[in-house]
């Protein structure tokens, strides 16, 4: 039997096309740039129907479909869509950003070319201070005045460090080896491509609160810069079921029904026997579980059975 093709109708998006190529700044001297895309929502739809048949069309419109496809973490329709960007980030950033394994990278080359001469710097008012309960996190920041100071000798280093590899560069030593004490805050720069749903992976990690800040920024720039206007249903979803959605672990479940019932003893009790209180006392102990659970409930405006006053 000969197959009927039905014609294939590439729509253009034209908010994606305005700022192709356009560099989005982010920190001192970093940026995002978009270089090229492939796919948008109606692709996440096609490649969707070629595994649900006919039907789907007639019982869900297209943002329905994308939804129900990011709920049910059916996620290869996703991956029909693909984006590449130019990016300037910081090495230290950099680091965190390359251990996105599901990526393509083609990165500059300090052995074939000279280091960028650009380093990440920070204001005065913005050395943040070591978090207390998150050991890997910062809360709160340094005064201005101190800050300024940490500012100048930061100023410094960087300078001393790139006096060191200009001076190394011309007595003639070989690049790759010249580049060894430069500071992690020298800005590199690379290609990226990677598909949709590993994207919203790196997204989600990337923008959520326990993320540094420095990559918090890219991520967030591209999430809100970018795939918003390539693929606006996907990123809606996304941010919906993904970023915005709360779940929850056995545990807390039980909890939460106790407590939606009214019954804070067998709440407590529950909290208890999962360690999250003191045996001998229940009274309160450092638990990151329980608190990572009052931080979901507060999201709610709900007080844990264990809070007193
Ligand atoms: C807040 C935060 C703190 C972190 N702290 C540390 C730290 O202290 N030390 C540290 O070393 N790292 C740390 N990381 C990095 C983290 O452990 C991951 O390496 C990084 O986030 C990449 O995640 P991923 O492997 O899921 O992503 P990707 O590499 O993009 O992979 C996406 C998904 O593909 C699959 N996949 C990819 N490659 C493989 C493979 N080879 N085998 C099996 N499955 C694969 C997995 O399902 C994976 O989730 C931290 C990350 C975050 C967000």
């Amino acid at each position: 039997m000969k197959h009927v093709f039905k014609k294939i109708d590439r729509r253009p998006i034209p908010a994606l096309d305005a700022v192709l190529g356009k560099p989005f700044p982010i920190l001192n001297d970093g940026f995002i740039r978009l270089i090229d895309y492939m796919g948008s929502d109606d692709a996440i739809v096609q490649a969707a129907r070629v595994s649900y048949g006919k039907g789907t069309k007639k019982i869900s419109q297209d943002r329905e479909l994308i939804r129900y496809l990011m709920r049910h973490m059916h996620t290869s329709p996703f991956e029909m869509c693909e984006i590449k960007l130019h990016v300037r980030v910081p090495m230290d950033c950099w680091r965190q950003w390359i251990r996105h394994r599901t990526a393509n990278v083609n990165e500059y080359s300090t052995r074939y070319s000279e280091a960028i001469d650009s380093a990440q710097t920070t204001p005065p008012g913005e050395w943040r201070l070591q978090a207390f309960v998150n050991r890997q996190g910062s809360e709160g920041t340094l005064s201005e005045e101190e800050g300024k100071r940490l500012s100048e000798s930061e100023a410094e280093l960087q300078k001393l460090a790139r006096d060191v590899y200009q001076r190394r560069l011309n007595r003639g030593v070989a690049r790759e080896q010249a580049r060894k004490d430069l500071p992690l805050s020298t800005y590199t720069e690379a290609y990226w491509k990677i598909d949709l749903n590993n994207l919203f992976h790196f997204l989600f990690l990337r923008m959520d609160p326990h993320a540094q800040l420095e990559i918090r920024a890219y991520a967030e720039c591209i999430g809100r810069e970018i795939v918003r206007r390539w693929c606006p249903l996907a990123w809606e979803a996304f941010m919906d079921y993904r970023m915005n959605g709360l779940s929850f672990s056995a545990v807390e479940w039980r909890i939460l029904s106790l407590m939606l019932k009214g019954d804070k003893k067998s709440a407590r009790e529950a909290a208890l026997s999962a360690g999250w209180l003191r045996e001998k006392d229940g009274k309160l102990k450092i638990c990151i579980e329980r608190g990572e659970f009052e931080s979901k409930l507060g999201m709610m405006d709900i007080s844990p059975p264990w809070q007193r006053g």
